[in-house]
């Protein structure tokens, strides 16, 4: 049997798990490296069980606690960036899964792309951020980015067999979020515990509060545009309350084509890694005898205005989408800690795109200054 090599970026989270249960359902699938941030607990699990040769851990203290655990085992353990490198260049893997969070994976994407590996894309920070390196690069390294996050998914399977020319425009959907039909001033108080229910997705705390700003939407809206080639005055969000529609696609003579589901994460990363194929995969399936209605709605920007936040960015273009993504990124850990307030995320995202002046297609080490300089600028304006 031929088997198909995978390495992992962030293999602890939501995303990283739900992958090895997919490797675990496939045997065809096996795993030769792994990263994550900080949990030894689960990665030293997750080496005894996959045995990959290569591991990278980020904290330096954890990764001595990491080496003592599994010296009785065969496997390498990297430290840091160059871990998280180490694993993304890793010879022997063919695909590379980025389930990392936050735009720390632009640099150990951009290495996976360069070593030839295929990129199965959930970082979607890295996308909004260097979208406009790393589509021109998948292309001259010749590897294929296949998406994990739902709605492009959707989308992806709705392309196929069509031709890019023939799309008018992609239609977004978005659930709406734990906050769906609430008022601005009912949002003032609400604490980390109130976002942090999602209702129909359980996933990272990070994507979780941006799903509830609706943020993660603003995200996607420019993650689709660069994977699709699409402007983002042909992305339309779609608010779909309980996310059984999880994405739609309009071709130029007006045809609307959907791909509906229950919302679990391993289809999209399952279709992903075995693309082009499809597998069986167990699991609720939509009964088309119980869902009476599915309803649409169009987002509230007064409540969310996140959302007109992206559009703004993404109209700009060039370092504006970077400032967004770093001044949420640094709000949201604010927000989980208890020293901002939920319409603060919004506000501080704002303030810091009308500070900035627009760099003009930034480099990589441009995006890096332009995020650094966004944290120092919110050091200033926190108090
Ligand atoms: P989680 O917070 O659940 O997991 C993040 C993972 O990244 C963990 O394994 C964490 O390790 C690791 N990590 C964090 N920082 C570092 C670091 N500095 N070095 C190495 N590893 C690190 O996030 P999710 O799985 O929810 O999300 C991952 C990405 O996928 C995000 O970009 C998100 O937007 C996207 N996504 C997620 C979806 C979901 O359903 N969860 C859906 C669509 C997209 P540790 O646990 O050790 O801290
Ligand atoms: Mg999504």
């Amino acid at each position: 049997m031929k088997m198909k090599k995978i390495a992992i970026l962030g293999s602890t989270g939501s995303i990283g798990t739900q992958t090895l249960e997919v490797v675990r359902a496939n045997e065809d699938l096996t795993v030769t490296a792994l990263a994550a941030g900080s949990n030894v607990e689960l990665l030293d699990a997750q080496i005894r069980e996959f045995r990959p040769s290569l591991v990278a851990i980020w904290s330096e203290e954890k990764a001595k606690e990491l080496k003592e655990r599994v010296k009785d085992l065969d496997v390498e353990v990297a430290v840091g960036m160059e871990g998280l490198l180490a694993v993304a260049q890793q010879p022997e893997a063919e695909i590379l899964v980025t389930a990392i969070v936050g735009m720390i994976g632009i640099r150990p994407t951009i290495a996976g792309m360069k070593a030839g590996k295929d990129i199965a894309l959930a970082n979607k920070e890295t996308l909004v951020t260097a979208g406009h390196l790393i589509m021109p690069l998948a292309e001259s390294c010749g590897v294929r980015i296949l998406p994990v996050d739902s709605e492009h998914s959707a989308i992806f399977q709705c392309l196929n067999g069509e031709s890019s020319k023939e799309l008018h425009k992609i239609l977004l959907t978005a659930s709406g979020g734990p906050f769906r039909g609430k008022k601005k001033e009912e949002l003032r108080g609400v604490q980390p515990s109130d976002a942090l229910k999602h209702p129909n997705w359980s996933m990272g705390k990070k994507i979780t509060i941006d799903s509830a700003t609706l943020v993660n939407k603003g995200l996607e809206m420019m993650e689709a545009r660069w994977l699709f080639g699409v402007e983002p005055e042909n992305i339309q969000i779609v608010v779909q309350p309980k996310s059984i529609v999880h994405s739609m696609v309009e071709f130029t003579d007006g045809a609307v084509i959907a791909q509906l589901g229950t919302p679990d994460m391993k289809l999209p990363i399952q279709y992903a890694l075995c693309y082009p194929k499809r597998r069986p995969l167990p699991g609720e399936r939509l009964d088309f005898s119980r869902i009476t209605e599915i309803t649409f709605e169009r987002p509230d920007l007064e409540s969310f205005p996140g959302l007109q936040l992206a559009f703004d960015a993404a109209a700009a273009g060039g370092s504006l989408p970077t400032v967004y993504n770093a001044a949420n990124e640094r709000a949201v850990a604010w927000f989980l800690d208890h020293k901002i307030g939920f319409l603060d995320i919004p506000d501080l995202i704002g303030r810091c795109m009308e500070a900035h002046k627009v760099i003009a297609n930034p480099s990589v080490e441009e995006i890096l200054e332009t995020e650094a300089e966004t944290y120092a600028l919110m050091e200033n304006m926190r108090f």
